[in-house]
């Protein structure tokens, strides 16, 4: 066998009540390992702590692991392909796409530490000395948590914060507490209609909102979207629920959004990371990687950020005291409210 042989695929799930993680190690013929992650799912509090991320572990150990050994590891595209047609009856998008994603990134990882490069140097050349970061805070539904939370992310070193609320008071009140330079977004998670959106952006007009998220559900809902965003002052943002490059296609033709925030995680990984930040740049739209990890997830989503010019923030996931993410995972650096490029090998800076 090839030193470079794709030799095992091993999932970890590593519990927690409220912010799980799957990290899928694959290992080649030579002892090499790549660390990859795929997405922590839907939050589940009745449920065991990890059980989220379940079916997806389940889709990698039983099918997509054994199409991957035997294989060339450094031909990442071509097992990218393999995986995406042998799976194909499943339905490319949702579960299958997602997995894909958690295999794709330890396969960039691994080619990353074999050739001891950072993976923004394996995707192309840098288009930012410096990304700005925002902190996102879980839902807290409490006007003083939501200032708590946002008031330790800035002092850690935040420039903006985005809130998981869709009550427009909590939103008014975390605006007042933080004052006018820190940037603000707010995610409604899907959890109004068209009137509550437009409701909601009317009460919110004065807060200066960098972006309103996901306000409609179903999330493949475009047509209402862009019939809000066409009826409010403030930039939408969409595109966390998007699982495949014609799933993006559709949402930028159909105007809806401002903002794209493509998850790793979910659409992929960074093989098909390309032709989405391409569109992105297409369609004038601003580029906003979507993440709620310290782990791999974020150091895939940091490498395209730098790689992509259509780049304008990068989301980091903030918790509130007392929590915290099951792996050994640190913030990363930051420069007054920016990343840095990282200089480690593979997706560990
Ligand atoms: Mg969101």
């Amino acid at each position: 066998m090839d030193a470079l042989t794709v030799a095992e695929v091993r999932t970890e799930v590593l519990a927690d009540p409220s912010n799980p993680q799957l990290l899928v190690h694959v290992t080649t013929e030579d002892g090499m390992v790549g660390v990859g992650e795929t997405w922590w799912g839907t939050y589940q509090p009745k449920s065991e702590p990890g059980t989220p991320v379940l079916p997806i572990a389940a889709m990698i150990d039983a099918v997509l692991a054994p199409l991957c050994l035997g294989r060339d590891s450094t031909d990442i595209s071509g097992i990218w392909h393999h995986l995406e047609r042998q799976t194909s009856q499943y339905g490319a998008e949702g579960i299958v796409s997602t997995a894909i994603s958690g295999i794709d990134l330890a396969l960039w990882d691994l080619l990353g530490r074999r050739r001891e490069v950072p993976v923004w140097q394996l995707l192309g050349s840098l288009q930012h000395q410096r990304v700005p970061a925002y902190a996102s805070l879980h839902w807290l539904g409490d006007v003083e948590a939501v200032r708590r939370d946002a008031t330790n992310a800035i002092e850690a070193g935040f420039g903006a914060v985005k809130l998981h609320e869709a009550d427009a008071a909590i939103v008014l009140g975390a605006r007042e507490a933080l004052g006018p330079d820190v940037a603000i977004m707010v995610d409604m998670s899907g959890r109004v209609d068209e009137a509550g959106a437009l409701a909601f952006a009317t009460k919110v007009a004065g807060a200066d909102l960098t972006w309103m998220e996901e306000p409609i559900y179903p999330y493949d809902d475009h047509a209402t979207l862009a019939r809000v965003r066409a009826q409010v002052d403030i930039p939408m943002a969409a595109g966390e629920n998007v699982f495949s490059v014609a799933g993006f296609e559709r949402l930028l033709r159909s105007e809806a959004i401002d903002v794209l925030q493509p998850d790793l995680v979910k659409c992929g990984g960074l093989t098909p990371a390309r032709a989405i930040a391409d569109l992105a740049d297409q369609h004038g739209v601003a580029l906003c990687p979507h993440n709620f990890s310290l782990g791999p997830s974020l150091s895939a989503n940091i490498a395209w950020a730098f790689t992509s010019e259509a780049t304008r923030w990068v989301e980091v996931p903030w918790l509130s005291p007392g929590q915290e993410f099951p792996s050994d995972t640190l913030m990363p650096a930051l420069a007054d409210g920016h990343l840095i490029p990282p200089t480690e090998p593979g997706l560990s800076g």
